[in-house]
């Protein structure tokens, strides 16, 4: 069955404990992506609740690439490759946002007017990313047809910054 499928997808989420730093759990999808059945399953489960109503698939580098671009594919819709500054040679738009420690930069080129996007990343912490990532696909001209993620961290309380997000999984 399907929840069986994710039930064991959910299962190869590695735990790190203390990476990148002391006292942050790593959630690695690592195991998870190189499983076929589970990479099968995650990706079905991110777009089902959008199908139809979008027609591009956006992602920040680097993890969100990879599912944006399973989701594209099976969806048979766009990639929209979000990216960390200064990869992108003539940027349409800019995002600052706040990390822990710092500031961090996300930018994109290309006009998205008419445009409905449904934006993926692994893991849902603060929200701080995906919430740039909206006002990014915002400021190109596009709509945001929906957020997903593979797993909400919901002691985090990231949804606050991106309240409909849809969580495969969630701790
Ligand atoms: P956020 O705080 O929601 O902006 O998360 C920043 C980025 O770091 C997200 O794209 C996540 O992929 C990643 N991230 C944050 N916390 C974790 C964690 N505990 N395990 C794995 N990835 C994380």
């Amino acid at each position: 069955t399907d929840s069986a499928r994710l039930a064991r997808a959910e299962s190869l989420i590695a735990l790190t404990p203390d990476f990148p730093q002391p006292g942050i759990l790593f959630r690695d999808i690592g195991p998870m992506l190189t499983d076929a059945d589970a990479l099968a399953a995650v990706t079905q489960a991110l777009a089902a609740p959008f199908e139809g109503g979008f027609d591009l698939v956006a992602g920040v580098e680097a993890r969100g690439f990879l599912l944006a671009g399973t989701v594209a594919a099976t969806t048979r819709t766009g990639l929209l490759p979000i990216r960390k500054a200064g990869k992108t040679p003539r940027p349409s738009a800019s995002v600052d946002y706040a990390l822990e420690y710092g500031i961090a930069t996300i930018e994109a080129a290309g006009d998205l007017t008419g445009r409905r996007v449904l934006l993926v990343d692994d893991v849902l912490a603060t929200g701080g990313t995906l919430r740039a990532a909206v006002s990014l696909v915002e400021q190109l001209g596009g709509t945001v047809a929906g957020v997903a993620v593979v797993l909400e961290l919901t002691e985090l309380g990231g949804r606050a910054a991106v309240p409909s997000t849809h969580a495969v999984f969630a701790t």
